[in-house]
């Protein structure tokens, strides 16, 4: 996502409630920080955060974590709770890589991967969200019947995490290549901001949705 440096992006960050400032302390007991045992599920690279506010009113017996590596954006999501505080939904500003500093074994109900970023060039694969390499990491996380849900317009990574889930002897629960009308699944379907801007273009959008 690009954005102009926000002045005092991290300043706002640093000082925001809505923050978890040192995730990797609560690892192994994010139910204390949320102060209940609800699921907790996450989305990687959340964006500006409108998908996981959504689903955070609409879920209040669900814990949501949004993650998020740049503070410009991850401010605009601070500023949205700001109007519309809700106490089931924090964010980390982190690079996802370190996930498996910051959350237990098996702490995680669900993942959500939206629009992730392509990485088009092959010697970058590892870092796409969906490769093997992040598989590995989401199932140190994930608990056993915890499930991704990944969607994307971008059909070039979307047959590259299918390939990956295959490698990595993941399983596919549910799978289209046009969401929007795919009456089955897209049944309750939460826009995101890049979801709402590809689609309006025209662009179909993927989705899977993978467990092991
Ligand atoms: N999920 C949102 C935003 C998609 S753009 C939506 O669908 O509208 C992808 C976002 O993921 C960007 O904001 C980018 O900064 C973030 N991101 C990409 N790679 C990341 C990583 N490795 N760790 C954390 N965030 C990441």
């Amino acid at each position: 996502m690009r954005l102009r440096n926000v002045t005092g992006s991290r300043e706002v960050i640093a000082e925001s409630r809505f923050v978890v400032q040192d995730p990797a302390a609560q690892k192994g007991k994010w139910s204390v920080l949320f102060g209940n045992q609800n699921p907790i599920h996450i989305e990687i690279g959340m964006g500006k955060g409108r998908f996981l506010m959504a689903l955070a009113a609409l879920n209040p017996d669900i814990n949501f974590i949004g993650i998020e590596k740049y503070s410009t954006v991850l401010l605009r999501a601070i500023q949205k709770m700001e109007v519309q505080e809700l106490p089931n939904l924090r964010f980390i500003r982190m690079e996802a890589e370190e996930l498996c500093a910051v959350f237990g074994r098996g702490e995680i109900a669900q993942i959500y991967l939206n629009f992730s970023d392509p990485w088009p060039k092959d010697r970058h694969a590892k870092r796409r969200l969906p490769s093997r390499q992040f598989l590995a990491r989401y199932h140190e996380i994930l608990a056993p019947d915890g499930q991704i849900a990944f969607k994307t317009d971008n059909l070039d990574l979307f047959e590259f995490a299918l390939a990956e889930v295959d490698v990595a002897g993941w399983k596919i629960a549910a799978m289209t290549r046009d969401l929007h009308h795919d009456e089955t699944m897209s049944a309750g379907n939460i826009m995101t901001e890049y979801e709402e801007k590809f689609s309006v273009m025209g662009n179909p959008i993927y989705k899977c949705i993978i467990y092991r």
